[in-house]
């Protein structure tokens, strides 16, 4: 089976959304189909088991990254910690701002998600400046912790995040990409 092709099958493309201009990927229709379900997160159980790459725990960024990420780290028998919106965590919490197309945003992790010497696997649903994905590796290297890689379905190689995440020294590993 084409897996890449199969997956992208099954993202649904919504233009003008959130805004005018905006080509919105929604990848909604890929956790609907439980066929489909299964192939995408099996695609990323399929890697994270080999021992060279097995991380120590897998955080995911809000919102999506909640949704594959939990089921991941389930699979490989992990704990799962979330990156959030500011606000949201009841905890104490390490916080970063980043700069969005208009205005900033700020993310957070509590103190105890993660420690010193954990090997940490980032996900979310898709790479686009690559701001949220960065921010999230800044937290966890706030605790002490090593990203070792970051992974997302979707990567908009055009909008140069993964680009830029590979060069700030990220390793990333996504499923496929809308240029
Ligand atoms: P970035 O920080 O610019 O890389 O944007 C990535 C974040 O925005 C991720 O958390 C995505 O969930 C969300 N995002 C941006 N564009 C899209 C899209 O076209 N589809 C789904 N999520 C998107």
């Amino acid at each position: 089976m084409d897996i890449e092709r199969y997956l992208r099958d099954h993202i649904r493309t919504v233009p003008d959304w959130p805004e005018p201009g905006i080509q919105f990927r929604d990848i909604t229709p890929l956790l609907q189909d439980p066929k489909v379900f299964r192939v995408l997160i099996d695609s990323f159980v399929h890697r994270y088991m080999d021992p060279a790459l097995r991380p120590t725990v897998v955080a995911g960024l809000d919102a999506r990254g909640f949704i594959i990420g939990s089921v991941l780290a389930y699979e490989l028998a992990l704990g799962f910690v979330p990156i959030r919106k500011k606000g949201k965590l009841p905890f104490t919490t390490v916080e970063e701002t980043y700069e969005l197309e208009y205005g900033s945003a700020t993310v957070e992790l509590h103190t105890d998600a993660v420690k010193p010497g954990d090997r940490v696997l980032l996900i979310d649903d898709l790479i686009a400046t690559g701001g949220t994905m960065m921010a999230g590796k800044k937290l966890l290297e706030k605790l002490g912790a090593t990203v070792t890689e970051g992974a997302a379905i979707v990567d908009l190689p055009e909008l140069g995040g993964s680009a830029r995440l590979k060069a700030a020294g990220l390793p990333l590993f996504t499923l496929l990409d809308f240029a």
